[in-house]
């Protein structure tokens, strides 16, 4: 039965390019996971887009001598051109400094203002004395009044792990600009957390055994101790308070993170209006049996296993405080929330400043797409902390995307090029023919399974034990030694490419350009699965914007399919580049001097 699948992707930051720690975490996972979803005949809707208030756009925007607005203009077409070209299937990839963005953010706003999850608050805030700006909490350092480190930043002490407010800091200073800050006193909106810690509490143990169990762990932990939090800001950059005597204020926004989650659906609904039909995002977000999955590193656990649904149930009427539905109607909650944790970069954190790193962009001018998300899939973070290096890189695209799946493809197919010209018939089975053939059939359902569950590692392990298993049957055969048995040797490469054929099926969501390439090989014809676009857009004749779609229902599809004896063959073309184990010290020497 076809479900409606919302594949909700965490929006990455318009703050400088992404990295491949960032792609790591929400970017391939959501992808695999949303082609095998559509491949399994489900109706998949995938968004997300650049994240572009607050105050770290700001402050670059200002070291830049820029806007915010033009900071936010040139980092979100970076990131959607490198997203593109990492093959990243999104319906809609757009923005959050759209019109719509603004309507639909403000409307959450007023549906829990309405519903009593609002409220204000008079508290105590940092300006910069220069400039008369916000000094955020993390902008802010000072003497720890616990411990006495000198270099406690405003929210918390990295020394003693003890949550602090700027106000308590011993000789608080920018750290921005060095200066002391004044302390004023500011009004605020705050959303009533606490009254939703039992609804929270039903959701969440409602998904036990089904959620990864660090991720379900952590938001339990968090429901103890919920506590109101600020949603708007001391800012002229991001969505205007909807409120009579707000509305019009240059120096109050909404809270960055508290719009961002909105974006989610924002985003949904500016793919239906683009689409041509307006409603079409209420079969994800108001149909009880759609699937809404959420994909994010796990510094973001909070904001999606927490917050997020709080809103949503805010703005439904499901808190301690009752209420009825906003003008959308009701909305769905997440069901579940996939978390990644962190990859490192050969034993450090990423870091742009200290040049740890390797944006998207440089990665894939020298290395494919493929090989990346490969990578990603077999050694990325997926339940624990992972270290990239550029030698199990080097090793593991030489040994398993070249050796093992580029070389069984290559062969069976110039080997029946060079022989036959076409794929060649199958006649008298053997015991092992039919072996191998029953054994890629039947991983259809075992790494079908895995992916549904989110289990990227295990499925790209078991589609690859399929391969191996081919060399195996190859090297058993030995198909090249037959010189006077045209119809047992065609028998073996028959059998041979079935499996590349199905190989081809199950890598598809993990390899979508490679297996592309298979597909047209093999004698496929059209689409096999779709790959992103750029557009260019505007909303009602404004400045135009790139957004990524793309058209992703492609022949691909999640079964075995015979091949046709008979296609005509032509001799392959290689699908992956060997890699010179040299460049794994061009690549450490890179890191070491970001000159080079
Ligand atoms: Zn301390």
């Amino acid at each position: 039965m076809s479900q409606h699948i919302l594949t909700a992707v965490a929006w990455p930051y318009a703050n400088g390019p992404r990295h491949i720690g960032h792609v790591s975490g929400f970017g391939v996972p959501s992808d695999v996971f949303s082609r095998y979803q559509r491949m399994a005949g489900n109706k998949v809707l995938m968004v997300s887009g650049t994240d572009e208030h607050g105050t770290p756009i700001q402050v670059q925007a200002d070291k830049e001598g820029l806007s915010a607005r033009d900071l936010a203009d040139r980092y979100n077409r970076i990131i959607a051109e490198d997203l593109t070209a990492l093959g990243l299937s999104y319906d809609l990839f757009t923005r959050t400094s759209t019109r719509n963005h603004y309507a639909i953010a403000q409307e959450i706003f007023l549906g829990l203002y309405n519903n009593g999850y609002v409220f204000p608050k008079t508290t105590l805030g940092a300006v910069s004395p220069s400039t008369g700006r916000t000094l955020p909490d993390r902008y802010i350092e000072g003497t720890c009044p616990i411990c006495g480190y000198d270099g406690a930043r405003g929210d918390q002490c990295d020394n003693c792990g003890n949550q602090l407010d700027p106000v308590d800091l011993i000789n608080p200073r920018s750290r921005i600009n060095g200066e002391t800050p004044k302390f004023i006193e500011t009004e605020h909106f705050m959303l009533d957390l606490p009254a939703f810690t039992e609804v929270l509490g039903t959701y969440l143990q409602g998904k036990q055994g089904e959620w990864r169990p660090n991720v379900l762990k952590f938001a339990l932990n968090l429901l103890g101790d919920l506590q109101p939090r600020a949603i708007t800001r001391d800012l002229d950059w991001g969505v205007p308070i909807p409120l009579d005597g707000w509305r019009d204020r240059s120096d109050k926004r909404l809270y960055v993170w508290f719009d961002a989650v909105i974006g989610y659906l924002s985003a949904s609904i500016e793919w239906a209006r683009r689409s041509g039909d307006p409603d079409a995002w209420r079969a994800w977000w108001q149909n009880p049996d759609a699937r809404g999955y959420y994909f994010m590193g796990k510094d973001n656990i909070v904001f999606h296993a927490e917050i997020w649904p709080a809103l949503l149930f805010g703005y439904n009427g499901e808190g301690a405080r009752g209420g009825t539905p906003g003008s959308l109607g009701r909305l769905e909650v997440p069901s579940e929330v996939v978390s990644s944790e962190f990859l490192t970069m050969e034993g450090r954190k990423f870091s742009s400043s200290r040049s740890v790193v390797i944006y998207v962009r440089d990665f894939l001018e020298r290395y494919s797409a493929d090989a990346l998300r490969y990578y990603i899939s077999v050694a990325g973070p997926e339940n624990q902390d992972t270290d990239f290096t550029w030698s199990e890189f080097v090793n593991r695209n030489n040994g398993e995307l070249v050796a093992a799946w580029g070389n069984l493809v290559n062969r069976s197919i110039s080997m029946a090029a060079k022989n036959f010209g076409e794929i060649p018939a199958a006649v008298d089975l053997t015991d092992a023919d039919r072996a191998l053939l029953a054994r890629s059939r039947t991983a259809f359902a075992s790494v079908g399974a895995e992916l549904a569950r989110s289990r990227f590692k295990n499925a790209v392990n078991e589609a690859f034990d399929v391969v191996r298993d081919a060399n195996k049957y190859l090297a058993e055969q030995e198909p090249w030694k037959i010189k006077d048995d045209p119809s047992r040797q065609g028998s073996i490469l028959h059998v041979a490419l079935q499996v590349v054929d199905d190989a081809k099926t199950l890598l598809t969501p993990f390899l979508p350009t490679s297996s592309n390439k298979i597909f047209d090989m093999l004698g496929g014809e059209g689409v096999w699965s779709g790959m992103p676009q750029i557009s260019e857009v505007d909303e009602d004749g404004g400045p135009s914007y790139p957004i990524i779609s793309g058209a992703y229902d492609g022949a691909a599809t999640w079964e075995h399919r015979p091949i046709r004896s008979g296609t005509r063959l032509a001799p392959p073309t290689p699908l992956f580049t060997k890699l010179d184990p040299k460049i794994i010290d061009e690549e450490l020497t890179r890191l070491a001097d970001p000159a080079n």
